[in-house]
C-alpha cells in the first residue's frame, strides 16, 4: 500500500465502500478503471486495455470511457447485471490542496435505474427486499423510477408454503434486482429461486438493516406520517423491516431524498387473486411460453393502452385479478361506459397521444435529473386534463366520475410552468432561453442586456462597412477570441488606423476596436448572468414542483387507468367481447366463447366457439377426450382465461357469459420441461399437481390437461383417476375442473362420480382421413385417432400401417401377442396395453441358468448373513 500513488490510495479507498461494483473514478473529462474492474469492464464493453503507473513495479491495468458518453457504456454494464458506481470530483482542482476530493454519487445496478431510456415502458422495474424469520417473509418492492411501493409479508407454517409464495410474487413481478437479509440468503432453494429460476440479481445487505425499529422510523420519516398506522403497517414487522432495509439501500446507493416516493402500499394476497407460476405462464399472460414475447400472449391481445403509464397498469390488473364483486362491477362499469360510446374513443386515444409517462417525469424530477423540455412535457400532459375531464363528463357514468376526480385538474401546476418555462426551452440549461421572459426581473435584465449588446453588433457591422466601404467586412464571434471585425486580404488597404490587428488568417486578418471591446466585457458579462441566473431560478422552479409531486402522481394513476379501461374497451369492441355477469354462486357459463389469443391469430371467422357449462351440482368436473390436435387444451385454457378477464373488470370472447367469482385458478396444461431448475419434467408435473391438491378449494377453477403423461400408462392413469376423484370430492375439495385427457379410461368416472360429465370434441372421419371440427359435444371420445395424427402429420405409411396392426391385437387382448413382441422387440418399445416394463416380466423370458441364479437369489436368508456374504453369493453366481 503505501507504495502506492497517492491518486492509486484514493482510488483504492473509495472503492472498498463499494467492493461488488465497477467503479468509474472521475479523472478529467474520463472515467477510468482499475486493476479487476479494468479487465472485466475492458471484456464487456470491448474498450482498450491499457495501464498506468500506480507506484508499484507493474502498472496497473486501466482502461476508461469518456464522461460525456458514460450513459452508455454505464447501460450496457447495468444491462449484463453489474453495479456501477460513479465516483465524482466534488472540488473544483483549482482549489484542491494535494489530490482532488472524490466522492460516490451514485450507485447504478439492474433494481435502481430510473433513466427513462434503460427501462421498458409499458413495463414496471421493481428492487426488491426480502427478508425472512424462520417461517415468516416480509417483501418490499418499489420502482425507483415511478415511485411504486408496496410490501407484504407471509406468515406461513411450513417452508414449502413460503417457498410458493415467494415464487408466485416473484413471478408476478419479475423484479431486476433483489437484496436477501443473510436468513434468506443462506436458504438455498430460495436462492436458487431467484438467481436461477428467475435469473434476477441477488445480492445480501446487513443484517441490521432489517430492522423493525429502525424500520418503522425510517418510514415513518420517508412517508411524513406520526404511527406506522397511517399506512396500515401496523405490526407488520415482517414487511417493515423488509421497507426499512430497501430504504436504506435506496439511500446508500442513490445517496439524495427521493421525493417521488410518497407512499407505501401494504397489500394482502387475499385483496386479488393469487395466481401461482405455472398457471400464468401455462395461460400465457403476458409472455409466451415458447417466445417469452408479449405478442402472442393475452395482454398481447387485450394491450391497446396508448401511453406507458396505461400499458403498465393494464399489466399489473392482469396479472392481479379482482376477488370482490363490487370491485369487479365498478372496473367492468368504466369499461362499459367506453364501450357504449365507441363513437368518442378516438377522440379519447387523440387526447392519450399528447400524455407523457407522468409517473416516470415526477421520478425524474425527485431525482433532480429533469429538465427544460421535461417540464414541457409535463405541461403538455397536464394541458390534456380539462379535454379528460370533459370526455368523462360526456361519458356520463359515476364509475367514471368515481375514478377520475374532474374537481382537481392540477391547473395551478400548469399555470405555473406556463408562465416560468420558455416554450422553445431546450433540453440542456446551458443553451439558454429556458426562463420565459417576464417571469423573473433579473433574467430579463440580463437577457435584455445581451439582446441589446447583439443590436449593437449588428449596427457596428452595418456602419463599418459604410465607413471603410468594404462590403464583405463582419463582425464576428468565437470562444477563445471573442468579438472581432474580420476583412479579406484583399480589402486590408481600406481598414481604417483605428483598428488594432488580433489575429491574421491565411486569406483575411481580424481586427478589434476599444468600443468593441468594452461591448464584448458587456455581452459576455450578461450572458454569464443569464446563465447563472436561470440555472438557479430553473432549480427554484424544480423545488416547487418537488412539493406537487403527489398530486401529480394521483392524476397519473387516474390517466393510466383510464388508458387501461380505454384499451379493454377497445379491444372488446374490435374483437366483439360481452359483459359477462359477474356473480356469487359457483357457476361458470359460458355461451360460444372463444379463445382470445387463437382467435386472434387463426381470424375470428375461423375459429370454432364453444359452450361450457360448470355448476354445483351434476357438472362440477368436465372429463374431456380426444386426440392431439382436437382442440382440447385451447378449449380448457380459454375457460380459464374467460374466467379471469372476467375478474379483471374486462369484457369476454363469447356470446354470452355468466361467471361465478373464483378464488384461485390453478392450471397444469401441457409438459413444460423446467430444465433451468434441475428438475425432471415428471417431477414438474408432480409438484405442480401437488400444489393445486393443497390449495384449491371448492370456490377455485382448475384446469388439468394430460396430467400423469410423463411415466408408464398404468401409473398415469392411477394417478390421473385419484386426483380426480380428490379434487371432485366434496369432502376434500370439490373444485370446478376441467380434465383433457387422452385416457379413455377416465371417462368410467361419469359413472362413478355424480359432479362429473364427459364431454369430447367431435371429429369427422373422411376418405383422405379426420377433419377436426373442434366442437365440444356431449359424451367421450369414442375412438383413439392417434394414428390419424400421425398420418396428418406425415408418418410414412409403413410406420402407420404397422401401428394400425399393432392396435388392433392390442384392442382384441391377445396376451400372446404381446409376448411375442417382447421377445422380439427391445423391451422398451413396448408400453402395451398400459404395462410399465417390470422385472418379473422379464423373467417370463429367462434362460434356465437365469431362472436358477433366480432362484438362489430368492432363497438367501438376507437378515442372517453379513454382507460380505452376500457379496460372495453374488460374486459366485
Ligand atoms: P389438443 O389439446 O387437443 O391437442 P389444441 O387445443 O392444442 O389441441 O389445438 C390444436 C390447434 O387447433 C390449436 O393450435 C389451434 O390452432 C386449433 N384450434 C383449437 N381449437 C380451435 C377452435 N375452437 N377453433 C379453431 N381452431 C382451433
Amino acid at each position: 500500500m503505501a507504495q502506492l500513488t497517492p491518486m492509486m490510495m484514493q482510488y483504492l479507498q473509495i472503492h472498498e465502500e463499494v467492493p461488488d461494483a465497477l467503479l468509474f473514478f472521475r479523472l478529467g473529462d474520463f472515467y477510468e478503471m482499475f486493476f479487476d474492474d479494468a479487465l472485466t469492464a475492458s471484456r464487456e464493453l470491448e474498450i482498450a486495455l491499457t495501464g498506468r503507473d500506480c507506484g508499484l513495479e507493474e502498472r496497473a491495468p486501466m482502461c476508461g470511457v469518456p464522461h460525456h458518453a458514460a450513459q452508455n457504456y454505464i447501460t450496457r454494464l447495468v444491462e449484463k447485471g453489474y453495479k456501477v458506481a460513479i465516483c465524482e470530483q466534488v472540488e473544483d482542482p483549482k482549489d484542491a490542496k494535494g489530490i482532488v476530493r472524490r466522492e460516490i454519487i451514485r450507485i447504478i445496478s439492474p433494481g435502481t435505474i430510473s433513466d427513462g431510456k434503460l427501462l421498458e415502458s409499458k413495463k414496471n422495474n421493481y428492487l426488491m427486499a426480502l427478508y425472512l424469520e424462520k417461517n415468516a417473509l416480509g417483501m418490499a418492492s418499489l420502482d425507483v423510477s415511478t415511485g411504486d411501493f408496496f410490501v407484504t409479508q407471509i406468515e406461513a407454517k411450513t417452508r414449502e408454503q413460503w417457498i410458493a409464495q415467494l415464487s408466485d410474487e416473484l413471478g408476478r413481478l419479475l423484479p431486476a434486482e433483489v437484496i436477501l437479509n443473510s436468513a434468506m440468503f443462506k436458504d438455498e432453494q430460495a436462492l436458487g429461486l431467484v438467481e436461477n429460476r428467475f435469473g434476477i440479481l441477488a445480492s445480501l445487505y446487513p443484517e441490521k438493516y432489517f430492522n423493525v425499529k429502525n424500520g418503522s422510523k425510517r418510514i415513518t420519516e420517508q412517508f411524513n406520517v406520526f404511527a406506522l398506522g397511517a399506512l396500515d403497517l401496523e405490526h407488520r414487522e415482517y414487511a417493515i423491516a423488509a421497507a426499512g432495509a430497501l430504504l436504506q439501500y435506496l439511500d446508500e446507493t442513490q445517496k439524495r431524498v427521493l421525493t417521488h416516493i410518497k407512499t407505501v402500499r401494504y397489500y394482502n394476497s387475499n385483496d386479488f387473486m393469487v395466481l401461482d407460476l405455472s398457471t400464468r405462464r401455462n395461460l400465457e399472460l403476458t409472455q409466451t411460453l415458447r417466445t417469452l414475447d408479449k405478442k402472442g400472449s393475452l395482454l398481447g391481445v387485450l394491450d391497446k393502452t396508448v401511453t406507458a403509464m396505461g400499458g403498465r397498469t393494464l399489466r399489473r390488473w392482469v396479472e392481479a385479478p379482482l376477488l370482490n364483486r363490487a370491485r369487479i362491477l365498478e372496473r367492468q362499469g368504466c369499461v362499459e361506459a367506453f364501450f357504449t360510446n365507441a363513437a368518442h374513443l378516438p377522440n379519447f386515444k387523440n387526447i392519450m397521444t399528447r400524455v407523457y409517462d407522468l409517473e416516470r417525469l415526477c421520478g425524474k424530477l425527485s431525482f433532480g435529473t429533469i429538465n427544460p423540455k421535461d417540464l414541457l412535457a409535463l405541461k403538455q400532459s397536464l394541458s390534456t386534463l380539462p379535454l379528460i375531464k370533459d370526455f368523462v363528463e360526456l361519458l356520463d357514468s359515476d364509475k367514471l366520475r368515481h375514478l377520475f376526480d374532474t374537481d382537481d385538474l392540477l391547473t395551478d401546476i400548469w399555470e405555473y410552468i406556463e408562465k416560468s418555462i420558455d416554450d422553445e426551452a431546450p433540453m440542456v440549461i446551458k443553451d439558454g432561453h429556458v426562463i420565459k421572459t417576464g417571469f423573473h426581473h433579473e433574467i430579463d435584465t440580463f437577457r435584455e442586456a445581451a439582446e441589446k449588446g447583439q443590436d449593437w453588433i449588428r449596427e457596428l457591422e452595418c456602419q463599418e462597412r459604410e465607413r471603410t466601404g468594404i462590403k464583405n467586412l463582419k463582425v464576428k464571434y468565437n470562444r477563445i477570441f471573442g468579438y472581432f471585425i474580420e476583412v479579406t486580404k484583399s480589402n486590408i488597404a481600406q481598414v481604417p488606423e483605428d483598428y488594432i490587428r488580433k489575429q491574421t488568417l491565411a486569406n483575411a486578418e481580424r481586427y478589434f476596436t476599444p468600443e468593441l471591446k468594452e461591448m464584448e466585457n458587456k455581452i459576455l458579462g450578461a450572458q454569464e448572468g443569464l446563465l447563472r441566473c436561470e440555472t438557479q431560478v430553473f432549480q427554484e422552479i424544480r423545488d416547487e414542483l418537488l412539493k406537487e409531486i403527489p398530486r401529480v402522481q394521483q392524476k397519473a394513476r387516474e390517466v393510466a387507468e383510464l388508458d387501461a379501461i380505454y384499451s379493454l374497451a377497445s379491444v372488446a369492441i374490435t374483437n366483439h367481447y360481452v359483459c359477462p355477469q359477474i356473480t356469487e354462486d359457483k357457476i361458470v357459463q359460458i355461451h360460444n366463447g372463444r379463445h382470445p389469443v387463437v382467435e386472434d391469430m387463426v381470424g375470428n371467422q375461423h375459429f370454432i366457439g364453444n359452450d361450457c357449462t360448470i355448476n354445483d351440482d351434476d357438472q362440477r368436473m368436465l372429463i374431456i377426450t380426444g386426440p392431439n390436435m382436437a382442440g382440447k387444451s385451447t378449449f380448457i385454457r380459454q375457460v380459464a382465461i374467460i374466467t379471469l378477464l372476467a375478474q379483471i373488470g374486462s369484457f369476454v370472447p363469447a356470446d354470452s357469459a355468466s361467471i361465478g367469482v373464483v378464488d384461485r385458478i390453478f392450471t397444469r396444461v401441457g409438459a413444460s420441461d423446467d430444465l433451468a431448475s434441475g428438475q425432471s419434467t415428471f417431477m414438474v408435473e408432480m409438484t405442480e399437481v401437488a400444489n393445486i391438491l393443497k390449495n384449491a378449494t371448492n370456490r377455485s377453477l382448475v384446469i388439468l390437461d394430460e396430467i400423469g403423461r410423463g411415466t408408464s400408462t398404468f401409473d398415469g392413469i392411477s394417478i390421473a383417476w385419484a386426483v380426480v376423484e380428490y379434487l371432485h370430492n366434496e369432502d376434500s375439495i370439490g373444485a370446478k375442473t376441467l380434465f383433457a385427457t387422452h385416457y379413455h379410461e377416465l371417462t368410467e368416472l361419469e359413472t362413478l362420480k355424480p359432479g362429473i360429465k364427459n364431454f369430447s370434441i367431435r371429429l369427422k372421419d373422411t376418405p383422405d382421413g379426420v377433419i377436426f371440427l373442434r366442437k365440444i359435444i356431449p359424451g367421450p371420445a369414442d375412438q383413439s385417432y392417434g394414428i390419424e395424427v400421425a398420418k396428418l402429420a406425415g408418418f410414412p405409411v409403413a410406420v402407420t400401417r404397422r401401428a394400425q396392426e399393432i392396435l388392433g391385437h392390442l384392442e382384441s387382448g391377445e396376451d400372446t401377442y404381446r409376448q411375442e413382441l417382447l421377445v422380439k422387440e427391445p423391451p422398451v418399445l413396448v408400453g402395451g396395453k398400459g404395462n410399465q416394463l417390470n422385472f418379473f416380466d422379464v423373467a417370463k423370458s429367462m434362460t434356465p441358468e437365469e431362472e436358477a441364479a433366480l432362484g438362489i437369489i430368492r432363497d438367501l436368508k438376507i437378515d442372517e448373513m453379513s454382507p460380505i456374504e452376500v457379496m460372495n453369493v453374488i460374486d459366485q453366481l
